[in-house]
């Protein structure tokens, strides 16, 4: 994102229009958690070599095992299918998925926070026609806002032209998560340039609409398998009904919808960052130096408390930040803080867990390895550093009250 497009909140304290996130009961919440977790380890962490070597998330495995554990519909109410959890509730099973291969959890966590935007955007009638099949997997929409040429929110280049009840869209997207199995593109356009910022609107976009093509982009750093194209859009009719919210009001959801999206990040940083201390805790009891194990050793043990100190904190912020999201509230502030202090928390610790490990940790041997590579993407995904700097600091300039 640029800072044009993140930087608009105003000041005070907001109200979301659709709070619709009640969750589950407790002792069902905690039944849910625990049959997860156990599906997450036993059913999907088993995967990790295979996806890494083929850099290729094999959907006709994996697809089935969400769909049985849940993972489509984690935030979607339940009367459309979906398992209903509260953000509060979701964010330990994001991290949970955060510890195993990076691929899975770019699938899972992409299409469920594009599901929970939808919630807070789309019309009843929209959330009806899509919502449940999104629930079982069969549907899925993936979020198309960063462009090629052009700097995202204000700056972007793609069109949507009114042509009687259609619109008529042209532009070029890339980096576009889920584009292997998208059924549904959320496509940012401009539909009034003369308005700037007043001017762009979500409009949906099925796969399969003539006009548009799907291209891979090369490999990624880490979360391999994860799929990223480029979307191709020339003269892409859609019905004018297709249009998510209101025409122009574009920019003002993608700061409503990137706001808690941004704390899901912040959760993948502290689901990576606590399995590469548990890896570090088992790792340096095990190793032994000039007789004694490394973790014996006061340089070590400074490590140990520096991780886990960043991740103590990260937990408090992230909870803070999802209470207030529940209880209906805007985040902006602490949106773009939990993002950027998850993503330097997890640089830290990944970091502080390679040196635990010495040597052998740069080998594949150990998960730290994939971690350490995995965590890099959290710098860019919602945005990179300078655009969370921008939104708080913009936040606070403009007299934003957090404790209100
Ligand atoms: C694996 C992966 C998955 C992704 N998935 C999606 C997706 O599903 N949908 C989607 O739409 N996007 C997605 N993205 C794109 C991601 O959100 C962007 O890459 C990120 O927001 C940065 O935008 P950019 O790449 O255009 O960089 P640029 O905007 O070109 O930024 C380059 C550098 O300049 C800085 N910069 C740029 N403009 C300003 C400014 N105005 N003020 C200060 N600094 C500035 C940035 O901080 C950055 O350091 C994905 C990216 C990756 C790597």
């Amino acid at each position: 994102m640029n800072a044009n497009t993140q930087a608009g909140i105003a000041g005070s304290v907001k109200m979301r229009s659709r709070p619709e996130q009640t969750g589950l009961p407790e002792k069902e919440y905690e039944a849910f958690k625990r049959d997860i977790f156990e599906a997450i380890w036993r059913d999907l962490d088993p995967l990790e070599e295979q996806i890494e070597n083929d850099e290729h998330v094999p959907h006709e495995i994996v697809d089935p095992l969400l769909l049985k554990m849940g993972a489509f519909g984690l935030m979607i109410p339940r009367r459309f299918g979906g398992i209903g959890l509260s953000t509060s509730q979701y964010m330990p099973i994001l991290a949970e998925f955060s510890k195993i291969q990076g691929g899975i959890r770019v699938l899972v966590h992409v299409h469920n926070s594009v599901s929970h935007g939808l919630l807070e955007i789309a019309s009843e009638e929209q959330l009806q026609a899509i919502m449940p099949a999104v629930a079982k997997g069969t549907k899925s929409v993936a979020f198309g806002l960063t462009e090629p040429d052009f700097g995202s929110g204000a700056d972007i280049g793609t069109g949507a032209v009114r042509d009687g009840d259609d619109y008529v869209i042209n532009g070029r997207k890339w980096l576009i998560t889920n584009s292997d199995f998208a059924t549904h593109f959320m496509i940012i356009a401009k539909t009034d340039p003369s308005k700037g910022a007043d001017g762009i609107s979500s409009i949906l976009v099925e796969r399969n609409t003539p006009g548009l093509t799907v291209t891979p982009l090369p490999e990624t750093m880490g979360c391999k398998g994860g799929e990223h194209g480029q979307i191709d859009l020339v003269n892409v009719r859609v019905p004018v009904s297709n249009i998510l919210g209101k025409e122009g009001e574009g920019l003002t959801q993608m700061e409503e919808v990137l706001e808690i999206s941004r704390v899901f990040i912040a959760a993948t940083s502290l689901g990576t960052a606590e399995r590469a201390m548990e890896l570090s805790l088992d790792f340096a009891k095990k190793r032994v130096t000039f007789g004694k194990a490394i973790a014996s050793r006061q340089a070590i043990q400074r490590y140990i408390a520096e991780m886990g100190t960043d991740i103590y904190a990260l937990r408090g912020m992230i909870a803070d930040a999802t209470a207030k999201w529940d209880s209906g509230r805007r985040i902006p502030a602490e949106a773009s803080m939990s993002k950027l202090f998850g993503l330097e928390a997890v640089g830290r610790v990944t970091d502080r867990s390679l040196l635990i490990h010495g040597g052998i940790g740069y080998t594949r041997k150990y998960p730290i390895e994939r971690l350490y590579r995995d965590a890099r993407l959290n710098w860019l995904e919602e945005g990179p550093p300078t655009i969370q700097m921008a939104v708080a600091a913009h936040a606070f300039l403009n007299g934003y009250d957090w404790d209100a």
